[in-house]
């Protein structure tokens, strides 16, 4: 039987190591880990020290501190000697020891593995192989779309002898990495979804795309593809199986159409028989991958009625977490679709970050497809919640209740149904507390979210937390090591969140945060941030405040300097952290060169505050027009800070550059950067790093009417119509945020993929669109904004503004994948 625990013998011959210092070899590993902030299990893991954005060697301490007692490091690393009661491997290169010990796993199992690759599509397919082959087989699946170097891997990693299938997707953006994918995978099947033009990656001409993604298919025992992609394949012994709608193919498509606004039937031949299936989706993407499943089961031997029963009961797939308000004060995260180990791990490991409330509650439902391995299942279910320190558990299922001995642990409900639990809801069920309702599609658990999750106002502001981690890592990756990062979340963050953002932000070890006001801090510290948080606007009505929450106050001239210090004498506190602010051009805030001797003079004379940083801002980092004056900035910084630190006789941080300076000037990072907008996925000035938008502004259409040519729209008959139109009306206005002036065609949404103008002006609460030709409905969704550079410039402002101007009725909802 394949085992997931191996011994650190066996690990020897399996990374075959160079080297290996070995002084507790009885040690037994089971996890794997590769980055310090996502410990678990520390005491049978394996801590991989990969050469990612940050080299993991740095985090060895924090590991070790951590508890984990096994690393594989560098041939290179000479800091083990710091760590005396651990097992180290010294290997050539980290991420390939990892992919050999995932091979090596996989090669454990005697089971089919289907491989998927492809330049769309392939999750999609990944997760609809899954609910078409549930019935048969116990299928492990890559966890959401890890499909990289290091997510194939741990995908592998996480095969347990209860699967008697895989399904694991494999992707790449260069090339030369399809054969290490391969080799770990070893699929018996492999399946190509599509490949989509080249000027989007790393490679050299589409042949070399194709065959690169091809490579996958070596060694398979079938493939799946189709040759409108690819041209036909020269195959080495495989079974191939192809589709399309030309040539000559096995599953061949001769017509699709749409049956009612949510149904398409695809029509097809196979074996000189005519087909039909239907899927509950209708746009091209959802056909094409639909195509490639039914090759798939085609392949597979099975039957087109079993096939088409099937996928008409297609689900769509939500894979993210999505963080919401609840009632009574509560935070919830909605997972309420699918339910396995992966997946719950990684909503454990979400709800984790969460540091708004202590109390930390799971709605989990039984976890379907477990058959005879019951026992280890949910044993392994009552581990992670152990580990993740979950205090409240409600199960939803027979199985959960039948095994409730294993929870006994913790404070447990257990019910036998959704309805019964709904049943036993009262008012104050819930409160002050995070909730992760996380179940299987069958137990409608979208029932429980409803009833959990605060009632919404249509409009909402998306918040993907992935893309800003993923803006911060860009950031990250620009700056030296020994570089402090303060990440700008003043301004309810740039409009995003607070806490929320907050957390996410003390999760990826940034390391300082800052706001503009002692309130927005309060609250910051309300929901556990404990990062040192500088308030760059502090009052003498709010020292005590300040004070309280451990808050840090930015020092802009002598009278706040000596209000505060007066008023920690009265409290007979000493060595206060403060920020000195210093004007060096803004003429905003700030002690000026003049003033530098006298404040030395005072700073040096007391113990009363202790200065922890030096601080200035550049007026226009990212104008090239005004890069001497920049320059005049940073030399004048450089200056008043010598003579300050000088005549204090202590060290102090130095940072001046935002995000423009950030990507423009390196010579401005000194010992911290202030990084702000360019966290929120907007970039600023003359420099551009790719990054990833983060804030989605949505909403519904209300109400749609015909209104004829010559007619009015709105106030003020500000529009009248040339022609015949159809008015749509949406539910954000000036009151929103959404300012006037994109009235009258100026502004413009996304209504099913098509861009429409408004038409008259905008009123408080609403607007009107023209959606003529688009097909909108009543209940369609409406895309408000995506670039907001772009729509900053049409009402000649900056993104700043329509960031932080988004009214704070509009919810905003934060999605994790
Ligand atoms: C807002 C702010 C920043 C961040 O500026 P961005 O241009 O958003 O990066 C940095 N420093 C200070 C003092 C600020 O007020």
């Amino acid at each position: 039987m394949p085992h997931n625990t191996y011994s650190i013998c066996q690990l020897n011959d399996i990374l075959s190591s160079a080297r290996a210092i070995l002084p507790f070899p009885d040690a037994q590993v089971n996890t794997l880990l590769y980055d310090s902030r996502k410990l678990s299990n520390h005491e049978q893991a394996l801590f991989f020290a990969l050469k990612g954005r940050r080299d993991g060697h740095h985090y060895i301490r924090d590991a070790y501190d951590g508890g984990v007692r096994n690393f594989v490091v560098a041939g290179n690393y000479e800091d083990h000697t710091c760590f005396p009661l651990a097992n180290f491997f010294f290997v050539q290169d980290t991420l390939r020891a990892l992919q050999q010990l995932a091979a090596f796993h996989r090669k454990q199992f005697d089971i089919p593995v289907i491989g998927i690759t492809g330049s769309n599509g392939k999750t999609i397919v990944k997760e609809w192989l899954y609910q078409l082959l549930s019935p048969e087989y116990t299928i492990h699946r890559s966890p959401k779309s890890y499909n990289s170097q290091l997510g194939v891997a741990l995908s592998l990693w996480q095969l347990e002898d209860i699967h008697d299938m895989a399904i694991i997707e494999a992707g790449i953006s260069s090339a030369g990495e399809m054969e290490h994918l391969r080799q770990m995978i070893s699929p018996d099947i492999a399946i190509l979804t599509n490949v989509g033009p080249v000027h989007d990656d790393g490679f050299a001409s589409w042949q070399q795309k194709i065959s690169e993604k091809a490579m996958l298919f070596e060694g398979a025992e079938k493939i799946v593809y189709s040759p409108k992609y690819t041209g036909e394949l020269s195959l080495d012994g495989q079974q191939a199986f192809t589709w399309g709608d030309e040539g000559e193919v096995d599953l061949k498509v001769i017509q699709m159409r749409s049956l009612d606004r949510n149904h398409n039937e695809i029509t097809a031949v196979y074996r000189e028989e005519t087909m039909r299936i239907v899927i509950p989706f209708t746009d091209s993407a959802a056909r094409e991958n639909a195509v490639i499943c039914w090759a798939v089961l085609l392949m597979l031997g099975y039957g087109h009625a079993d096939i088409a029963k099937r996928m008409v009961a297609l689900q769509p797939m939500k894979m993210r977490l999505e963080l919401k308000k609840g009632i009574n004060n509560c935070s919830v995260i909605d997972d309420s679709y699918s339910n396995d180990i992966a997946s719950l791990s990684i909503a454990l490991e979400f709800l984790k970050q969460q540091q708004q409330h202590t109390g930390q509650t799971l709605i989990l439902s039984d976890i379907p497809g477990v058959g005879y391995d019951e026992d280890k299942i949910y044993g392994k279910v009552a581990r992670l919640l152990k580990e993740n320190k979950i205090n409240r558990l409600i199960t939803v299922g027979p199985v959960l209740q039948k095994n409730r001995e294993k929870f006994s642990f913790l404070f447990h409900e257990a019910f036998p149904d959704t309805a019964s639990f709904l049943s036993s809801l009262s008012p104050h069920s819930f409160e002050n507390e995070t909730i992760l309702i996380k179940g299987a599609r069958s137990f409608l658990f979208e029932r429980i979210s409803k009833a959990l999750v605060f009632k919404t106002h249509e409009t909402v502001l998306e918040i993907n937390l992935n893309a800003l981690e993923y803006n911060l890592n860009s950031y990250k990756s620009i700056i030296p090591e020994d570089v402090k990062l303060m990440a700008m979340v003043k301004a309810f963050s740039y409009g995003s969140g607070s806490f929320e953002i907050a957390n996410l932000l003390q999760f990826n070890k940034v390391d300082y945060l800052a706001v503009a006001y002692v309130d927005e801090g309060v609250d910051l510290r309300k929901s556990g941030i404990t990062l040192p948080i500088m308030v760059m606007s502090p009052d003498h009505t709010s020292f005590e405040a300040l004070l309280t929450h451990k808050l840090e106050p930015e020092i802009y001239g002598f009278s706040i300097l000596e209000s505060f210090t007066a008023f920690l004498n009265r409290h007979n506190i000493k060595n206060y952290p403060i920020h000195v602010k210093i004007d060096t051009g803004m003429h905003r805030l700030g002690f000026q060169q003049g003033d530098i001797a006298e404040l030395a003079g005072k700073l040096s004379a007391t113990d009363t505050v202790q200065v922890s940083t030096v601080f200035s801002h550049l007026v226009a980092s990212g104008e090239q027009a005004h890069d001497d004056f920049t320059l005049h900035q940073l030399r004048l910084f450089g200056e008043v800070t010598d003579t300050l630190s000088r005549g204090i006789g202590y060290p102090f941080l130095r940072h001046i550059a935002n995000t423009a300076a950030i990507a423009r000037w390196p010579q401005t990072h000194l010992d911290m950067v202030r990084l702000g907008i360019g966290l929120y996925g907007v970039e600023e000035g003359d420099c551009t790093r790719p990054l990833q938008q983060v804030g989605t502004l949505k909403t519904t259409i209300t109400q749609i009417r015909q209104v004829m040519a010559g007619d009015s729209v709105g106030y003020g008959r500000g529009a009248v119509l040339a022609k015949d139109s159809t008015i749509a009306t949406v539910k954000i206005g000036y009151a929103d945020g959404y300012d006037r002036r994109f009235g009258n065609g100026v502004g413009q949404m996304i209504v099913n993929g098509s861009m429409v103008s408004t038409v008259g002006n905008i009123c408080m609460d609403m607007c009107m669109l023209d959606v003529s030709d688009t097909g909108a409905q009543e209940g369609d969704e409406v895309i408000i904004f995506g670039d907001i550079a772009q729509m900053a410039e049409k009402i000649g402002t900056i993104p700043y503004e329509i960031l932080a101007g988004i009214s704070q009725r509009v919810k905003r909802v934060y999605f994790y994948e």
